[in-house]
């Protein structure tokens, strides 16, 4: 994880967040290769949810919003996360990974008191400090996860909203919104893809868990007495797994699934099922699959006293339509891409991205920086390269240098202008990031080679 985090911060994927005033918590920001991988990770989610099927909608909802949101869907109230304090050093971190961490044991679900028993009957050490022996902890205790935004000039509790803590809820306030202004019919989805705020203050590994963060989530209404539950979930795992092992090329053997206990599922939940990658650190969730039935739009219609129900058109019933989410952390889909991706060799280290998400598809350079008619025919070759794929430009330094630079930005081809070219065959050499080879192709047929290894 150190030589990923460290690659990350010499080519410019992520920096940590606030870095010139010391630095900021759990917070990163994406350096010029990181925002554009992202960007296209984000793209290729909203292309195959959203565009490239009939059956789901996208909206993009205020991060801004209603604290009786979070009420209906219960983050202020009873769901807020299990703090614990270390006395000795002030330390805080979310009780359920201390255990996690200290014993391997999953505890979701467990009260606060059950916790705090587990704690102290296993004399958990404070992971970040000697003194505490499992003797120094204050008592295990909910704690506020979403961030208050106090609106207007007065203080108090009619100004008071919250920065979204998942992206999830504006799908549920903007059901009846969708239905009433769309030509949507059940079985139907809405998608949305931004940023959640979440007061996390276990240290993350990297943006693995961070307290701003990209979500895509589908929230896939259906009416139960018509569509098989169990199929569509299976239908849904499948579309997951598609993405991440075809759409962003990720190894198979690096990922499974795991299905929620009856102890750790929501009360509301018939099935939750998680997409887990093994991070360096270990197997951890990446993509969130649950069954919640209507719970949200029945508590929805509970807390704003509207009706939240659609007609069916054949039989004029009215429907609470039940619900199938996955939920994925885009930024976790990035650290996955980068860990699956990066691969020491004797002489270089290499990203090998496939070339969809990758940065850049294609580097373009001239031999040498100072020979004016190479520089000039290369600069041809960047130029027309560049309608169609994203294309670095290097003449810095020597071309091993250059190969090496591209490699560890995941480039996977380089195309060098030299004499050759302008003397004997108007070719030129491309050069392939995984397998290091080269081959001679003669500009004019450059389009079509990179239209056959582009797709
Ligand atoms: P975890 O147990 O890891 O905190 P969660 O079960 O609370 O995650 P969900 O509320 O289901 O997560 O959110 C859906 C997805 O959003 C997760 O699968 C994960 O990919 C991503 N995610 C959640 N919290 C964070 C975070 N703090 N930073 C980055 N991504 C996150």
């Amino acid at each position: 994880m150190d030589k990923i985090v460290a690659l990350s911060k010499r080519r410019g994927f992520i920096y940590p967040g606030s870095e010139l005033y010391g630095g900021l918590a759990n917070t990163y920001d994406y350096g010029p290769v990181g925002a554009e991988l992202l960007r296209n990770i984000r793209n290729l989610w909203w292309d195959t949810f959203v565009h490239k099927r009939d059956d789901i909608v996208g909206i993009d909802a205020s991060l801004i919003s209603h604290q009786e949101i979070w009420k209906a869907s219960g983050h202020t109230a009873g769901f807020a996360d299990a703090m614990i304090d270390c006395k000795n050093c002030k330390f805080r971190i979310r009780a359920d990974h201390l255990i996690e961490n200290a014993i391997g044991k999953n505890v979701e679900g467990l009260s606060p008191a059950e916790m705090s028993s587990i704690i102290k009957e296993n004399n958990i050490v404070c992971p970040n400090c000697s003194e505490n022996k499992g003797d120094k902890w204050t008592q295990v205790r909910k704690f506020n996860l979403l961030f208050p935004v106090q609106m207007g000039i007065v203080e108090g509790d009619q100004g008071l909203a919250y920065l979204r803590g998942e992206t999830a809820q504006g799908m549920f306030v903007n059901f009846k919104n969708v239905t009433d202004s769309t030509r949507v019919r059940l079985p139907f989805g809405i998608a949305q893809l931004g940023k959640s705020f979440r007061n996390e203050i276990t240290p993350g590994n990297s943006v693995f868990r961070t307290l701003e963060f990209e979500q895509g989530e589908i929230e896939y209404f259906f009416d139960p007495k018509k569509t098989d539950w169990e199929k569509l979930f299976e239908e849904w795992k499948k579309a997951m797994w598609e993405f991440v092992t075809e759409t962003l090329g990720v190894k198979k053997e690096n990922l499974r699934w795991r299905e929620h206990t009856d102890e750790e599922r929501s009360f509301y939940s018939k099935r939750t099922e998680d997409l887990e990658y093994k991070f360096p650190f270990g197997f951890k969730e990446l993509w969130g699959l649950a069954y919640r039935t209507d719970y949200d739009l029945s508590q929805h219609q509970k807390h704003s006293g509207k009706e939240l129900t659609i007609v069916d058109p054949h039989t004029n019933e009215k429907i609470l339509p039940h619900v199938i989410e996955p939920a994925v952390g885009i930024n976790r889909l990035f650290l996955m891409v980068l860990a699956d991706a990066y691969v020491e060799e004797e002489k270089r280290t290499v990203l090998k991205l496939d070339p969809k998400i990758a940065p850049y598809k294609i580097a373009v350079f001239p031999l040498l920086a100072n020979k004016e008619e190479l520089v000039k025919r290369a600069r041809g070759v960047y130029e027309d390269l560049r309608q169609n794929y994203m294309v670095a430009w290097d003449d810095r330094g020597n071309i091993g240098k250059r190969y090496l630079y591209q490699d560890e930005i995941g480039t996977p081809y380089c195309v060098t202008i030299d004499f050759d070219t302008l003397e004997k065959d108007d070719s030129v050499t491309v050069r392939n990031r995984d397998t290091a080879q080269q081959e001679r192709v003669k500009i004019a047929d450059l389009k079509d080679y990179f239209k056959m290894k582009l797709v």
